[in-house]
């Protein structure tokens, strides 16, 4: 697969993934965290939602006594309002460039990025694909395709950008869901204490004067009382405790990473810039011998004709990718200027885009080593114009 194949270039005709997959941008640019396709992290946290939302309002807290009970409803049901309230509208808006809201038709299909024709999606502050003019920190977004004004990442778990715009929605939501999940935990160690030392304390409710047998609970009071044994009550106390804490671990980390940004003034994609820079600094090596470490496995060839230093060659107009130690890049950007791609929320191990056209055939004599190389450079640096 020759990935700098010219005609066929579009935004990301080489963003390729660890597994080496195409991924083409949407035909027609993305309004917001609601058009299709939806992804599947995003059913999983609205899911999450509603099952964690159930539990809590339907199981737990009405096994609370009389004055925690009601202390309980309000503040976690303050908190599950809230981040019902701000997901939705992080999720609605739409994060676009206020020139690309104003000027672009988004039925409109985008037109195919030609290399030929420029070598950036984005230059001098006009780009070429939206073909209007944006703000300095405005980044294409391949997978919004479209033009994102103050660009801090794509993220996943709404499915829609985050900007200028909706930034801090996205951050109230990211707050809210950790201290609802605290909440919650709290709650079911107080049940869990309650049950171990005095579990006559949780069976206050009225409807209990009826149950006689003590193996017996009450699910969904008060209104819709359901009779389970204890063993079913555990088993979804167990399970929603777990998902509670690998949830409250995600966010949680999250939501840190969000505080230390906004501690130093950084949008997300500014700190992955500033993160492949510092790698890349660390790595000159790569630089000043490519093929070194091409033998070391530190390189792979993008189109996979070069698996070893045996069978090095036919490396003209090839891409190299540089596994990058960055732990929040999920994918390549061999444009290198102006496009942004989607950004994993969860701090994760991940590769980068290192761009290396060679001119001559691959030697594996160090000694032959004719090739020019042409170009090398940290895709996730889109910031520097050429
Ligand atoms: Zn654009
Ligand atoms: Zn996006």
């Amino acid at each position: 697969m020759d990935t700098r194949s010219g005609s066929q270039c579009s935004v990301t005709p080489e963003a390729i993934l660890n597994n080496e997959q195409l991924v083409l941008p949407p035909r027609i640019s993305r309004v917001n965290g609601w058009s299709l396709p939806l992804h599947y992290f995003q059913v999983v946290t609205w899911a999450v939602f509603v099952g964690l939302s159930s539990a809590t309002f339907g199981i737990f807290i009405p096994l609370l006594p009389h004055v925690w009970k009601y202390i309980a409803y309000v503040v976690t049901g303050g908190i599950f309002s809230f981040h019902l309230v701000v997901h939705l509208i992080a999720s609605c808006i739409d994060p676009a460039d206020s020139n690309v809201r104003l000027k672009k038709n988004y039925s409109q299909p985008m037109p195919i990025f030609d290399r030929s024709k420029h070598a950036h999606v984005i230059q001098n502050q006009f780009c070429h694909l939206c073909r209007v003019t944006v703000n300095k920190k405005t980044k294409h977004c391949i997978s919004c395709n479209k033009c994102v004004s103050g660009f801090d990442h794509h993220c996943k778990w709404i499915n829609n950008c985050v900007g200028s715009r909706n930034y801090w929605f996205f951050f109230s939501t990211v707050a809210s869901a950790t201290a609802g999940m605290l909440c919650l935990i709290a709650v079911l160690l107080y049940i869990l204490v309650q049950y171990l030392v005095n579990p006559g304390v949780l069976r206050t409710d009225p409807k209990y004067e009826d149950v006689k047998n003590t193996n017996t609970w009450l699910l969904f009071l008060p209104l819709f009382p359901v009779q389970v044994q204890t063993l079913i009550v555990v088993i979804i106390g167990m399970l929603v405790l777990l998902l509670d804490l690998l949830g409250l671990v995600h966010l949680g980390q999250l939501l840190i990473f969000h505080i230390y940004l906004k501690a130093k003034k950084m949008t997300t994609f500014e700190y992955l810039i500033k993160t492949c820079k510092e790698e890349s600094s660390k790595h000159q090596a790569v630089r000043k011998d490519p093929y070194m470490q091409m033998e070391e496995g530190f390189l792979q060839q993008g189109d996979g004709a070069l698996g070893s230093s045996a069978q090095g060659v036919k490396a003209k107009s090839s891409l190299l990718i540089y596994k990058c130690p960055c732990h929040f890049c999920t994918s390549v950007n061999p444009d290198g200027g102006s496009t942004a791609r989607e950004a994993d929320d969860a701090p994760s191990t991940s590769t980068l885009g290192l761009q290396q056209e060679t001119t001559e055939p691959m030697k594996t004599d160090s000694a032959e080593r004719k090739t020019e190389i042409q170009e090398l450079r940290c895709p996730c640096d889109p910031g520097l114009p050429p």
